[in-house]
């Protein structure tokens, strides 16, 4: 008879380890007591100039950013790294060299940086990080001095002189994507342009550079601001009339840039299809009709196979309102020894890792710091930092999520009379949506829409209607007891939806911030409670009206800024806008967000339930949020998509592997977790003990720590509970209190 296959005996044998590892627990934690505890691994550590102030933009939002996922960052100044000498290896887990704060390095730096790598450290080296020296000038070399740890070179004026910088889509394949923690929808399928095109014309674009900018960020701003702004909407692929209209150059390629895409294409093809999947076998996915009114869950074990063709294809990174976007990035030349993340088509190497002696370095040529704190587009910054920390480093970090579940908001705009009653009670009533949620409903009050006196608004004062609807889908009045989900209402900009949502500037505050008023008095007069929600119309929000949301108690809102990010806190002009009020990025899709734009730009109900289905699927697998949002008509009118969208997730949150969440409930939560305090330290035998801390509370903290570099954990002190779902991690979730211990064995 052959050997049967015999599970059981494979987990007897796991136990038995793990019975051992408890045994042996009190033992390992006594020693802990007499031996030097050695530095935690489960940090990041951001390279700063010496006299680097902490709370400029280009090193806070560094920090910020970190925080806001989960990810513990500390500063290091030069002299102290120097300092470290060869110990920074075995000292620091992984190394941020940042864009824009660390333009000058000294020779010394550099070689320390090196010699970091070479021993065994991981490093993400970003942009225009010591692309001058110490004194403010090239490299004699012609090129950085960290081209030869990279492996192509850049920063090369004396050869290059106009042409040092490119400016241009960037591309990867959608497996990666996902990896870098893009959504569906923050990216388009890439078509690249016709051969002949490219050869007959000089249609590569460059940022001027000089030594007194070399990054070419300073002469960026102006355009990447009006992009923040939505003004320049041309910014996707520049014509040759935009590019001279803001003076960037129009030129030849570098004609020996690095074939980052075709060398992406052919690791594809090396590793075969399935090979090469970035996907955990716990992932799930689903595939939707062509009608977009059903769906087939994919077996977890088997999404890898099933999306590895897709996986495979070849995408742009692309924004709400632009479609396809634009990047600048040194031109990079010769060929990359290493693994292709992103790349450009003209101009070389966008993103990429390569091991470096016994170490590794994540080269990313775009300048994301820049990107987040000037130009509202943080997205790049939070996924590599994730990447960073979860596949390089490998270290643990917090869910941003309470449990850990990923889940959406689901944000409902209810603009108008007619949007409220009938569309969005006729909604609510529909069998399907009994008892699901909690949703985001935010309503415009007034009763004029476009232009005043066009009697087109709910008038919510004096529309009985109205206020019952409000009243149903927040619980309030004559419903507080009354069974149903209790959604969360929310304002919906300044009473005249159009007329603010087109008018309000940053520098006419005292003629609009009274309509703000008006909208909120106007529903909390029906609530008789301080809301808590807020949605700009239009999108539009000035800083006046931010500012004022967050003094009235706002701790949520809806943005149009940082697309395709989790719930973060806004920075505009190189300022952080808010403390404490989260706002919430629209999740895109492509240039479309929601089902009228879906419409306008010929998008199916079966695309757009696809899309809605694969943003679940993202949320649950990345343990993170994000937001759809949509308005009762346009709803009405896909209602079978809506359909989908709402029975997928109550079909995933009773496997739990899903949650809707308001709003408030991310800000809460997120503000209340940024709060948490905590360390780990290893023992001579390999033991990390974690202590935490929170000082209001650490119910629902999730921490995260990697299977691969840790054995299962066990809580010693406070209430907490550890789950082995996970393909990739252990979670160990605090239950309550404001302090909690475990401890893990490393691997
Ligand atoms: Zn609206």
């Amino acid at each position: 008879m052959p050997p049967t296959f015999a599970p059981w005996r494979f987990l007897v044998r796991r136990s038995r380890r793990l019975m051992a590892a408890l045994l042996v627990l009190p033992l390992l934690l006594a020693f802990n007591a007499g031996a030097h505890a050695a530095a935690s691994r489960d940090s990041l550590t951001l390279l700063v100039p010496d006299g680097a102030s902490l709370s400029s933009w280009q090193v806070q939002v560094w920090t910020d950013s970190a925080a806001e996922e989960g990810i513990q960052l500390k500063t290091i100044t030069d002299s102290a790294f120097l300092a470290l000498g060869a110990r920074a290896a075995g000292t620091i887990a992984g190394l941020i060299l940042p864009d824009s704060a660390h333009i000058q390095a000294s020779d010394a730096l550099v070689a320390a940086v090196k010699q970091y790598v070479s021993g065994g450290g991981k490093l993400m080296l970003t942009y225009d990080a010591g692309a001058l020296t110490d004194n403010g000038f090239y490299s004699l070399g012609g090129k950085s001095r960290f081209s030869d740890l990279v492996g192509v070179d850049y920063v090369q004026y004396d050869l290059l002189r106009d042409r040092v910088v490119g400016f241009g889509p960037i591309v990867g394949n959608k497996g990666r994507m996902d990896n870098l923690s893009l959504p569906p929808g923050k990216y388009v399928p890439y078509a690249a342009p016709a051969a002949n095109a490219r050869a007959a014309t000089s249609n590569a674009v460059f940022v001027p550079t000089n030594r007194f900018d070399p990054g070419g960020s300073q002469f960026m701003r102006a355009i990447v601001e009006a992009r923040a702004n939505g003004i320049s909407t041309s910014l996707a692929r520049l014509s040759p009339a935009t590019a001279s209209a803001s003076q960037l150059r129009y030129d030849l390629n570098v004609g020996n840039a690095t074939q980052a895409l075709s060398q992406l294409l052919s690791q594809l093809l090396n590793f075969g299809n399935t090979g090469n999947s970035l996907r955990q076998t716990d992932d799930i996915s689903a595939v939707v009709n062509a009608s977009g009114t059903a769906w087939t869950e994919n077996p977890p074990a088997l999404t890898p196979s099933r999306l590895a063709s897709s996986d495979a294809e070849m995408q742009s990174v692309s924004g709400y309102g632009f479609g396809e976007l634009s990047y600048y990035h040194f031109v990079t030349t010769g060929t990359f020894p290493g693994n292709v993340f992103l790349s450009s088509p003209s101009h070389g190497l966008v993103a990429g890792e390569r091991a470096y002696g016994s170490g590794k370095v994540l080269f990313v040529n775009i300048p994301l710091g820049f990107f987040k704190a000037i130009g509202t587009d943080g997205a790049l910054m939070h996924g590599f930092l994730n990447h960073f920390a979860r596949d390089q480093v490998a270290m643990t970090r917090l869910s941003v999520q309470p449990k850990g579940i990923g889940g959406l908001v689901y944000n409902w705009h209810v603009d108008d009379g007619d949007d409220v009653v009938p569309d969005f009670r006729n909604i609510m009533a529909q069998d399907f949506m009994q008892n699901q949620g909690p949703f985001s409903v935010h309503f415009t009050a007034g009763p004029d829409v476009v232009t005043p006196g066009d009697g087109m608004g709910m008038n919510l004062p004096n529309n009985p209607a109205a206020q019952d609807v409000v009243l149903k889908t927040g619980k309030f009045g004559k419903y507080a007891r009354a069974s149903g989900m209790q959604h969360e209402i929310g304002s919906h900009g300044g009473w005249n939806h159009d007329l603010y949502g087109l008018n309000a500037t940053e520098t006419n505050a005292a003629t609009y911030l009274p309509w703000v008023l008006l909208n909120f008095n106007a529903l909390e007069n029906v609530t008789k409670t301080p809301l808590r929600e807020y949605s700009a119309p239009v999108g539009n929000n000035p800083s006046w009206a931010t500012r004022w949301l967050e003094q009235h108690g706002v701790v949520g809102m809806y943005t149009v800024s940082n697309t395709g990010a989790a719930a973060t806190r806004e920075w505009r002009a190189g300022a952080r806008l808010t403390d404490k009020l989260w706002a919430m990025p629209i999740a895109p899709f492509g240039k479309s967000a929601t089902f009228e734009e879906f419409d306008l730009n010929g998008i199916s109900d079966g695309t757009s339930a696809q899309w809605l289905v694969d943003l679940q699927s993202f949320v649950s697998n990345n343990r993170t949020n994000r937001l759809f949002y949509n308005h009762p008509p346009g709803a009405m009118a896909h209602l079978g998509v809506v359909k989908t969208f709402v029975k997928r997730a109550a079909a995933l949150q009773a496997v739990g592997r899903f949650d809707w969440y308001t709003l408030a409930e991310i800000a809460d939560f997120s503000q209340r977790r940024i709060q948490t305090n905590w360390s780990s330290s290893t023992n001579a035998l390999g033991l990390t003990t974690f202590v935490a801390s929170n000082p209001v509370s650490l119910t629902d903290v999730t921490w995260m720590l990697p299977r691969s570099a840790y054995w299962l954990p066990v809580v010693t002190g406070g209430s907490g509970t550890v789950s082995v779902t996970d393909s990739t991690h252990w979670l160990v979730t605090a239950k309550s209190g404001t302090s909690i211990q475990f401890v893990a064995l490393q691997r």
